[in-house]
């Protein structure tokens, strides 16, 4: 498969380099060069297990990679680590069906992806000769960099360094990646925000400042959304959702189904994106901001101004201002301007803002509807489907919820709607506590229990488990110290 840079579309790599590089040389970011390349009808999905879809899914996008070996890959990458066989599961509520994304090792929806990235990377690496380790460098919003420790742990040939924002991730967040062991795993937080964090990675992973700045013969990668390999096995959700409607009666064939969608860093809604382009009978993507809601203002007005405070909230993975994947929608709804999207995101970097033509706009709405709650509104919709519906929601699912409804009061739209759930009530237990009104108590292990006690939910394994770990990482350093960590912590493995 060919894919291109959506800052210029006659830089090609094949899929392996896509894999292995995680970002064009020209910082922009990789698309497969023709996306009827990659249809995937459903129809012979409908019956399908979730590791037959994914494996369909990765098939369109790597299909170079033998069946038998993709057969492997999955198989090795979820064995045993996932609550549920088919990795995903369903609740329904009054006005949707939630899919539940948190039954992986880590309780949010970045698993799936991260479990198998070390396969894939391994795959590339093989194909392309590489024989020097990969480093993953990685920035997190809270949920990215525990899964990609989680999935990296001790996998030969790799090692992973990741970033996160001092005092800007959950407790419980925090403590997953402050406690994760593994000998080839480097955790460190950054005084600033995920949008400084993210950028610095960025700008590390651009091969030129990267050789002047450290010397050749360092291998870098991304697990970040950035990464074709990260994105492209996400698109599983959708498809996966849309069988289990058909499959129990609530949804014809060929019906079309919206998703919303809890929104940061714009990837999980761009392989929904992707699933509508490979024939998934999709109406609308309803993208869900917090109080951070530069996305949403977009999606109505055309005009992304990222100029304004970083607020940092309930729900820490959607804190973000500059979503990286978006330049991948404006690459793909650019039309024959094909040095757009290179110029909106130098723009970007250099005003902090940009804006696009009405009749882009016009195309993106077609398919694109958003929305945005406040903290108040956030832990109201907790509460609600709590007392109405015996369900509990974590934060970021909740900023969806209450999207939905706006959504749905305000254009009346009786679409059947999926809300994908991205990440476990307990990985946030103070502040879904005082949503549902009670006064959270002790550190974030006592909550986790008392939240479990109140609602009768016990709390995953995988984050009660934490408390009895040591805190094996506590380094904390400045955004400009970012380039110099990751040098000595990859040399210092060499
Ligand atoms: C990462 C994350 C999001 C945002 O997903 P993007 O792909 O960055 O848009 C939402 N909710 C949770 C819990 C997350 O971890």
């Amino acid at each position: 498969m060919k894919y291109c840079s959506t800052r210029n579309a006659t830089i090609c790599l094949d899929s392996f380099q896509a894999i292995l590089q995680g970002i064009a040389p020209d910082g922009g970011l990789l698309l497969p060069a023709d996306l009827r390349e990659i249809r995937l009808p459903y129809e012979p999905l409908l019956q399908a297990t979730s590791q037959q879809i994914l494996k369909a899914v990765l098939n369109r996008f790597f299909p170079e990679i033998q069946i038998p070996q993709l057969d492997e890959m999955i198989r090795k990458s979820y064995k045993g680590r996932f609550e549920t066989s088919e990795l995903v599961s369903f609740h329904d509520l009054s006005n949707c069906r939630v899919l539940e994304l948190f039954r992986g090792p880590t309780a949010a929806f970045k698993d799936v992806a991260l479990c198998l990235l070390p396969q894939m990377l391994h795959a590339a690496a093989v194909e392309k000769g590489v024989t020097e380790d990969v480093t993953v460098v990685t920035a997190t919003s809270g949920d990215t960099g525990k899964a990609a420790l989680e999935g990296f742990r001790d996998v030969p040939g790799t090692r992973v360094v990741v970033f996160y924002p001092y005092q800007g991730v959950s407790a419980v967040q925090q403590a997953q990646m402050a406690t994760q062991p593994g000998s080839n795993l480097f955790v460190c937080a950054v005084r600033g925000n995920f949008d400084d964090a993210q950028s610095a990675v960025k700008q590390i992973f651009r091969v030129n400042t990267w050789e002047n700045a450290m010397g050749k013969g360092l291998r870098l990668t991304s697990a970040n959304s950035i990464n074709i390999a990260r994105l492209a096995p996400q698109i599983f959700y959708y498809y996966r959702a849309y069988a289990s409607l058909v499959q129990e009666g609530q949804t014809k064939p060929d019906e079309k189904i919206n998703f919303v969608v809890p929104t940061g860093n714009f990837g999980n809604i761009l392989a929904g994106y992707l699933a509508k382009r490979m024939g998934l009978p999709i109406h609308k993507l309803i993208c869900a901001s917090n109080a951070n809601h530069v996305l949403s203002d977009f999606l109505r007005t055309g005009v992304y101004d990222a100029r304004r405070d970083f607020l940092r909230t309930s729900s820490p993975s959607m804190d973000i201002l500059i979503s990286s994947n978006l330049e991948r929608l404006l690459y793909i709804t650019a039309g024959a301007d094909e040095k757009a999207t290179a110029r909106r995101m130098q723009n970007l970097s250099q005003t902090g803002r940009f804006t696009i033509e009405p009749e882009q706009l016009a195309l993106i709405q077609e398919t694109f509807a958003d929305g945005w709650a406040t903290e108040e509104q956030t832990a109201d919709a907790i509460r609600t489907v709590w007392e109405q519906e015996h369900y509990l929601m974590d934060p970021h699912t909740a900023v969806g919820f209450h999207v939905l409804q706006a959504y749905q009061s305000e254009t009346g739209d009786q679409t059947k709607t999926v809300l994908l759930s991205t990440a476990s009530p307990f990985k946030f237990s103070s502040d879904v506590l005082c949503a549902i009104g009670e006064q959270a108590q002790g550190d974030e292990f006592d909550q986790m229990e008392q939240l479990s006690r109140i609602t009768g939910i016990p709390a995953p394994v995988c984050l009660s488990g934490l408390r009895q770990l040591p805190v094996l990482h506590n380094d904390v350093i400045d955004v400009e110290q970012m380039p110099d960590y990751t040098a000595r912590r990859a040399e210092a493995m060499r």
